[in-house]
């Protein structure tokens, strides 16, 4: 069988613990034997961040930048422990913080459905998949306790002198106070991915804030979202047939569980964090969960949404062979190897993405799972290990 060729390599940052394990037989397995893999391989690693001082992974991000389409292994963030357990020189940052931070990007979530796992929402008929800005608001905020009575002002001090000022309450009696902001340009770059994810899947977008009440700061995020529809993706939208849909939060979340699904949500930072762990869960798994970052820009770093499986690794060092779902990291894969497919004109490429996934989801319909997707399975289930399981799927790559 004559192997598919590519073009401009994927940019490949490969990780930790029982993800890596997985990472390296998904290669092996489900990619190499179709396809003639070309990558520019980054260890993110723990072990090889701290020998780089963490160079790898901004190169890694460069790469991205560069080449347009990235996928990425599960990472370990350090903390005290793990700076213990791998005897690192620093507490290094996390690396997707800084992948964040270095393509100021957007992240998307998007829940992979089965049949036999049935959503907690029973009109969900499609995945929906959530935007969540990842800068400022209360994740950046400024607290006061406050021990009684008193003025609270919120005051601007331009570098030019300019001042504004505002009461924000006069207090009789003791309380708490906050502070917080956002940035036009962030606010715009947000904007700009989301509009052309939804351009890139074709799926409606919806955005939602509160800015009936924050007649200020959410509505500068609903303007800018408009202006930017407006002016840069109206006619695209109507050519591809979507549409870009404004409503309040509060508005949104009951039309969101009476909706059939197959729509973007974009949200606010912390409608973000909470909505997007409402959604996982009510559609099963974040074993099922993909994570994909998208740039104002357009490109693209694909990933699983779950960590490294700490667990399951101490087991399968102690020689156990685990069942741990690579579902989503195989997503992560095909949804790289798709893009890089688009953009550089291989249709054999995308059509190999759309056949891994196809029978990754024919095996489970087929009822070999892993562990954890067996216990939600509603129907004969076997439970298998992840070499079993991937050895499954590669049976049916091979006989399609
Ligand atoms: P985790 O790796 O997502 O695992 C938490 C638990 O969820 C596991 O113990 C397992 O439950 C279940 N689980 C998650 N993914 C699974 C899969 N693919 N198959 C089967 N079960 C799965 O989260 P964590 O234990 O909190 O974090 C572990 C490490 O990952 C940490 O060092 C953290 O820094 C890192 N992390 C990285 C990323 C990233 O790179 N994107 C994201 C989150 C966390 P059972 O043990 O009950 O089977
Ligand atoms: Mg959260």
């Amino acid at each position: 069988m004559a192997r598919i060729q590519m073009k401009t390599p994927l940019v490949e940052m490969d990780g930790d613990e029982m993800t890596r394990v997985l990472w390296a037989e998904i290669k092996e397995k489900l990619i190499e034997p179709f396809v003639e893999l070309k990558t520019e391989y980054y260890d993110l690693g723990l072990k090889h961040r701290d020998e780089t001082n963490d160079q790898v992974t901004i190169d890694s991000a460069n790469a991205a930048l560069k080449y347009g389409v990235a996928v990425k292994c599960a990472t370990i963030t350090p903390n005290a422990q793990r700076v213990e357990e791998y005897k690192l020189k620093e507490m290094w940052k996390s690396p997707n913080g800084t992948i964040r931070a270095m393509m100021d990007g957007t992240v998307f979530r998007t829940p992979i459905l089965v049949n036999g796992v049935h959503p907690t929402v029973r009109t969900w008929k499609k995945p929906i998949t959530i935007a969540r800005h990842a800068y400022g608001d209360v994740y950046r905020n400024s607290e006061i306790r406050v021990p009684g009575a008193g003025k609270a002002e919120l005051v601007f001090t331009g570098e030019d002198g300019q001042e504004i000022r505002q009461t924000v309450f006069n207090f009789k009696g003791p309380g708490i106070v906050q502070g917080m902001h956002n940035l036009d340009g962030s606010i715009t770059s947000f904007a700009h991915s989301c509009f052309k994810y939804a351009l890139s899947v074709k799926q409606d977008l919806w955005f939602s804030t509160k800015d009936t009440i924050s007649k200020t700061y959410d509505h500068r995020f609903k303007d800018i979202f408009a202006e930017i529809y407006e002016k840069d993706y109206k006619e695209a939208f109507e050519k591809v047939g979507i549409t870009y849909f404004y409503t309040l939060i509060d508005d949104a979340v009951a039309r969101v569980i009476r909706s059939e699904g197959g729509f973007i949500w974009a949200c606010k930072n912390y409608d973000g964090d909470v909505m997007s762990d409402m959604i996982a869960t009510a559609f099963g798994s974040l074993a099922m969960m993909t994570s994909v970052l998208v740039t104002p820009n357009g490109q693209f770093e694909y990933e699983a949404a779950h960590g490294t499986v700490t667990r399951h690794y101490y087991r399968y060092l102690q020689g156990e062979e685990t069942s741990t779902n690579p579902v989503a990291t195989i997503f992560a894969w095909s949804g790289a190897l798709r893009k890089r497919g688009e953009l550089d004109g291989i249709t054999e490429l995308q059509q190999f993405a759309d056949r891994l996934e196809q029978a990754t989801l024919d095996v489970i319909n087929d009822g070999i799972m892993t562990k954890d997707l067996a216990l939600l399975y509603e129907g004969e289930a076997r439970a298998v290990t992840s070499r079993v399981f991937l050895e499954e799927i590669q049976k049916k790559l091979i006989n399609a």
